[in-house]
């Protein structure tokens, strides 16, 4: 029996480090980050459809509101890609289930699009090297390259150019969540204007996070965690102070807006300190909702 469908599990991201340069000619920002991929995870479902029926997209889950469900979902965009790059007609349904909270500095809708190239090379037998995969990601986002590796890897450029980094231990999150996302766009911009009148170096990787890391060493991960976006994001959304403040008062190890925010990442010991935390963070009536994680996971891969 030839394939009909295919299911790929692609998780979410949180940056440990996430350092963030000058403002370049182009309008871009060189970055030094390190992503871990964490268990919070969309399931995206590509089924062969009638031909010359093009691509359709629906969205199911958690996290159905503000998903695009047409052209400009990325999923949909990274199939649109390989169709040009592999002269293909492609003609699928794809489902998304997602999990990963919309516009939370998660790269949820990165996730998708690597998903959608996992799953589009597998059902059109490409075998695509994960090289050929990384140049199809890079051209979607930034964030699309580590969506497709998953682990703990540093990325550089734009975020995009990956190194593997050396980590060992399983960490635990806890995420403080917004029902409300904020733009990735408008957070850099308020990040320049913030910063207008400093001189602002190029970034480099963390070593002491790098180190704390291969030492599987949390405690020492949680005082390493820095991201160069968030005074921005606090700026913009002046609730996350408090969140922060919660989650210090209350024992996480480490905290920090994820990404462009508004998700707030809480580093904690161990399954216990994330369960009391997120106990405490729901009583104390400034988040929205919390949910609770352990990285790094894989990348994007098949499920059946
Ligand atoms: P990043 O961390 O990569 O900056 P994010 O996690 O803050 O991204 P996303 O969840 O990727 O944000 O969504 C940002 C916007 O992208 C959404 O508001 C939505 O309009 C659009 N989008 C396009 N495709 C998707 C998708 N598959 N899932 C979620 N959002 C998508």
């Amino acid at each position: 029996m030839p394939v009909k469908n295919v299911t790929v599990r692609v998780p979410a991201k949180v940056n440990l480090q996430l350092s963030v340069g000058p403002r370049e000619d182009d309008g871009f920002h060189n970055l030094v980050t390190v992503f871990q991929a964490i268990s919070i995870f969309d399931d995206v479902t590509v089924t062969f459809a009638k031909e010359n029926s093009g691509v359709s997209i629906s969205i199911i889950g958690e996290h159905v509101h503000g998903v695009p469900a047409d052209e400009s979902n990325l999923a949909f965009k990274a199939i649109e890609l390989m169709a040009k790059e592999y002269d293909l007609e492609i003609d699928v349904h794809v489902e998304i289930k997602k999990s990963i909270p919309v516009a939370g500095g998660m790269a949820g809708g990165s996730a998708d699009a690597a998903a959608a190239i996992v799953a589009i090379d597998y059902l059109y037998s490409l075998g695509m090297s994960r090289e050929e995969m990384s140049e199809i990601a890079a051209q979607i986002g930034s964030d699309v390259p580590f969506m497709l590796s998953g682990g703990t890897a540093i990325g550089t450029g734009h975020g995009d150019q990956l190194t593997a980094a050396l980590s060992r231990g399983t960490y635990h999150w806890v995420l403080a969540l917004s029902s409300v996302g904020l733009s990735t766009p408008a957070v850099y911009g308020e990040c320049d204007r913030l910063r207008a009148e400093s001189e602002i170096t190029q970034p480099q990787t963390n070593e002491s996070l790098m180190q704390a890391l291969l030492a599987a060493d949390p405690k020492a991960v949680g005082l390493c965690l820095v991201n160069d976006l968030q005074a921005a994001a606090c700026s913009l959304r002046p609730a996350l102070r408090l969140v922060l403040e919660v989650g210090h008062e209350y024992g996480a190890l480490g905290a920090l807006v994820s990404g462009s925010g508004p998700t707030v990442a809480f580093l904690v010991a161990d399954e216990e300190a994330g369960l009391d935390l997120a106990v405490a963070l729901t009583a104390s009536g400034v988040v929205g909702s919390v949910a609770r994680a352990s990285g790094p996971v894989a990348g994007a891969k098949i499920l059946n």
